[in-house]
This record gives structure tokens, sequence and C-alpha cells, in this order.
């Protein structure tokens, strides 16, 4: 069987591993993210030293953005427009290619996390689907027909719009580029950032959880009604406050006023919004997901 590589690349740390599948996933290398350089460096003498053991048939990188995946375009792989600084312009799936000589595939870690539901965890059963992570910010990616939703770049559903009322949240949001929209409401960072400690040091009770489940439902809406999908799956830092998800369940059904005529969400919202059954390793076996689709193309 092939050996396949992956690469979760997030804002503020990175994982690694080598493996075949949920079962069989090895040496996982965890560590801060710091500049491409350093960072970069880190990766390529972590899966140097794999390929010795063991030949590595391919790699898939799951970043952090936004990045390009235009295939024909002379920036294809690079994170280009994201508000770390240092990262701007860095091309990555490149570097990682031309140094380790294997085919490499590259999407955005949204777009991986959810091919390896898709693959082996909450979406298995589904072809149209999103994937939410609601951490340090927030992302979603999304399954068409069993196909990446790409499309213009790619999409970026932390940064849509919601109802903000600032006289029951005076808060003005986190977002450097919007301030008040999804991820500037209601990530983790802006959790804390409100409320002066981080989500997991308020009680179960805090306000903070109404609110929270409050700004997550009315995005749900938005993207049930313009996506129609069969599944969300919920997942990242701020989804294991484990009070989170009922509350969305009860809201998103209220809220929708059972205009949406679909027993998914009328009788059985438990198990169309759910949260990842790869956990915490959602990211990395995305990136092995991805390294095996690209080895396929080969
Ligand atoms: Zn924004």
């Amino acid at each position: 069987m092939n050996l396949f590589g992956g690469i979760e690349a997030g804002g503020t740390k990175f994982v690694c591993a080598v493996g075949t599948n949920p079962e069989d996933l090895r040496e996982p290398y965890r560590f801060g993210t710091t500049s491409p350089k350093e960072t970069i460096e880190k990766i390529i003498k972590y899966f140097k030293e794999q390929n010795k053991r063991e030949k590595i048939s391919a790699i898939g990188i799951g970043s952090f953005g936004p990045v390009d995946l235009k295939k024909n375009s002379s920036t294809y792989g690079y994170i280009t427009s994201t508000p770390k600084i240092k990262w701007q312009n860095t091309n990555f799936y490149g570097k990682i290619q031309k140094t380790l000589n294997v085919p490499v595939g590259f999407d955005t870690d949204v777009n991986a996390a959810a091919l390896g539901e898709h693959q082996w965890g909450a979406a298995r059963d589904v072809s149209d689907f999103i994937y939410i992570t609601i951490g340090t910010g927030i992302g979603g990616g999304g399954i068409i027909n069993g196909e990446f939703l790409h499309g213009l770049i790619h999409p970026e559903m932390g940064h849509i719009f919601i109802p903000h009322d600032t006289k029951v949240d005076p808060y003005e949001g986190k977002c450097p580029f919007h301030n008040n929209c999804f991820e500037g409401l209601a990530s983790g960072t802006a959790i804390k950032d409100r409320w002066g400690k981080s989500g997991e040091k308020l009680g179960r009770d805090h306000p903070a959880w109404d609110l929270e489940a409050k700004y997550i439902s009315f995005a749900v809406i938005n993207y049930i009604c313009i996506l129609s999908p069969e599944r969300i799956v919920l997942g990242g830092g701020v989804m294991k406050q484990k009070q989170l998800l009922p509350m969305i369940h009860e809201r998103v059904k209220s809220l929708l006023n059972n205009y949406i005529q679909a027993p998914e969400i009328t009788d059985n919202i438990e198990k169309y919004i759910v949260t990842p059954e790869l956990e915490d390793n959602a990211g990395v076996l995305g990136a092995i997901a991805l390294a095996k689709g690209e080895y396929g193309k080969q």
C-alpha cells in the first residue's frame, strides 16, 4: 500500500504526519507557525526523514489562506493576501513540490478537512456538504457533487455578514478586514477579546455561549439557504464547548421556522448539524486524503 504525507498548515500551528487512513496515522509532528522559511525547513526535514524509512508516494497540503488554487496561474499554490504579513505571497506548494519531488495536492485547510470527513468521517454518506471550523479564525469549505467548491477563488465562509445588534453586543468585532463579519464576532479570538478571557476559561453557563450560538446559527442558516447542503460539519476549538451544539440545533430550527421542508432539519437536526468524527485529526487526515487524490491523478 502506498504511503502518503499530510501537512495541516494552520495560522497558529502546523501538523505533519504520514499514513494511509485514520487507523494508520503515523509520526504526527506538531509545531507552532513561525516564519515561512523556518516552518517550511522543518516540514522538509521531517518528510526527508520519513522518506528514508519508507517511500512517500505523494503529499497533501491543507493550508490557511487565502491561497491561489488556479492550476494555470503563475502563483498557483501560493498563500496570497493573508493577514499574517510574513506569509503573504509565499510559494508554499512550489517549495514543497520542488524539494521533495513528489506529487503534491494543495487546497485550503478547511477544504482538506472537509475531504477527510467525506472519506472517513461525518460526511461519508453525502455528496453535498460543508465543513466550518470555528477556532482562532473561522473558515468554511464545501464539497458539491463530490468535488471541491472552488469557483472564483475558494469560499471564505467566515467573512459573511450576519445581524449584529449593538445594543445587546456592543463589541466592535475583531476581523482585520471587516470588523464585525461572522469571524470578527464569533471566532475564538473575538470571544477572548470581548470577554477578557479565552473560551476555555469561561463557564458553561456564561452568556458568551448564548451569543456564540446565536451568531453561529445566523451563519448556518445563510449557508443552508444559499448552498442547500445535505450536512453541516462544525469543527474547530470553539466547538469543543459541548453545550454549543444543542443550542445551535434549537436556534437553527426556530429561526428557519419550518420554511425548509426537509426531515433532516425538521426531525433529525442532530444528524444534520454535527461535529467532525475525525476530531483533532480532521485537518492532517484531510491533507493525506488530498495526497491520495493527487497521486490518483498521476
Ligand atoms: Zn472578515
